[in-house]
């Protein structure tokens, strides 16, 4: 395969990068570890596309890992930014433009009354829990093996081989103490609960482990199984969240979680998250109740601006336009690979994608990485950046397209990908 040959540009930032910069990267999804090859250090973005150092443009699929919905440098975005930024960049008072944003998340997600505005989705599921074990007086919380909730101690925990796992740090740095009262267990199974748990957070559409959508009767098992327990259910839509519409997973899926943990696309691609829930539970939260939080740029008012003025575009219009359009793409990936004899299984809810190169049937993070390791990610990830398509490196990520991504370049995004799989197939891919 010709490979991605990143030109001198990307080589020089990235050796400069690495001088200064752990590894040259800031987030470790962001470094072609999985894949191999040098990372593209990116100058500009404009809608669906991204332009490196050495002048090269990409169709960009990783749109900031989910943070952006509306494309690079959307005007409104940019418009709401110029708008605020005359006024000052952070006060530690309170300001209109977080109450506005505010506003805009709890009219749009119904039983999520109030939200506290913070800095990102780490913070925003770490804060969620601490409210939940604060308003249940209970230390328990399970996750779902393979879903991410951010980098605090408490999560930072993995499952191993489908089997409830106990207190196993994910991590070097993270003591077996923090994740003590973690149990992880397999994704789309509703496990048994008792009442020593807080809380129950899942994805509800898990889409850090590739994209696995919620089994029939997962999520509403769930809210059955915490009722019984009195444990709080945790929606973490930090990706899921304004992106499969207005009322994200909860209402797609119709189940009302306790919690919600927002971030991603309500900062426009700016810091942001939130966390938020009905008002009585919230009321834990100091100043009102004991449960400590707190943040000096919380409710940032550039972040607030563009949050808001995505939400206010993302009319319902707009979800169906969106979901309309990847209904075309995802299956026209799939049927581009497989005639080439690349096995692929392109999933999709409303927006997202997810691209597994394997026929495996993927509905936990077990099943996942089946997938993954049987397939070729690292060649065909290869092969489409040598084309200007640029997917996450990385085959557990999803791919999003966004309001940006119409049907002209999504096509072109189809037709590189049978070219793509073409070359790797060629080269002596897997093929089942
Ligand atoms: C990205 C992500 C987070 C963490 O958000 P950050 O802003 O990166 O801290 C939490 N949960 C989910 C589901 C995510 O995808």
């Amino acid at each position: 395969m010709t490979g991605a040959a990143p030109g001198e540009g990307n080589a020089a930032w990235f050796a400069r990068a690495r001088r200064v910069i752990p590894g040259g990267v800031d987030s470790p999804v962001r470094a072609f570890t999985a894949v191999g090859g040098t990372p593209y250090t990116v100058v500009r973005g404009v809608g669906p596309y991204v332009w490196d150092v050495d002048g090269r443009r990409y169709i960009d699929m990783v749109q900031s890992y989910g943070a952006l919905i509306l494309g690079h440098a959307h005007p409104v975005v940019e418009g709401a930014l110029s708008a605020a930024l005359g006024a000052g960049t952070s006060f530690g008072a309170p300001t209109p433009g977080e109450v506005l944003l505010a506003e805009a998340i709890t009219e749009r997600v119904v039983g999520c009354d109030q939200v506290r505005l913070v800095s990102s989705g780490t913070e925003a599921v770490m804060s969620a829990l601490r409210v939940a074990r604060g308003y249940t007086g209970r230390d328990r919380v399970v996750k779902f093996d393979g879903c991410y909730h951010g980098h605090a101690d408490a999560l930072l925990a993995g499952g191993g081989s489908g089997v409830a796992t106990l207190g196993l740090p994910g991590s070097a740095g993270v003591p077996t103490s923090a994740v003590a009262d973690t149990v992880v267990v397999p994704y789309n199974v509703v496990p048994e609960l008792d009442d020593s748990v807080a809380c129950v957070v899942v994805e509800p559409v898990a889409a850090n482990m590739g994209l696995v959508p919620p089994a029939p009767g997962f999520l509403s098992g769930l809210r059955r199984a915490c009722d019984e327990h009195g444990a709080l259910l945790v929606f973490d839509e930090v990706i899921t969240g304004f992106r499969l519409g207005p009322g994200g997973a909860a209402a797609r899926y119709e189940v009302t979680p306790d919690l919600w943990c927002f971030g991603k696309v309500i900062g426009g691609g700016l810091p942001v998250g939130a966390f938020g829930g009905p008002a009585e539970v919230l009321a834990v939260l100091a100043p009102a109740g004991p449960v400590y939080q707190a943040g000096t740029l919380s409710g940032n008012p550039l972040s607030t601006a563009a949050g808001r003025a995505v939400l206010e575009h993302m009319t319902t219009d707009a979800y169906d336009e969106l979901e309309a359009r990847v209904g075309r793409f995802a299956p026209a990936l799939e049927g581009a690979l497989r005639a080439v004899g690349l096995p692929a299984r392109v999933p999709a809810v409303g927006p997202l994608v997810g691209l597994f190169l394997s026929d495996t049937d993927v509905v936990d993070h077990a099943s996942a990485r089946l997938a993954v390791e049987a397939g070729c990610y690292p060649a065909f990830f290869g092969a489409m950046l040598a084309r200007g398509v640029a997917l996450a490196p990385g085959a557990y990520e999803v791919l999003f397209p966004g309001m940006a991504h119409d049907d002209a370049v999504l096509e072109a995004v189809v037709e590189l990908a049978g070219e793509a799989a073409t070359e790797v197939v060629a080269a002596g891919a897997p093929t089942r």
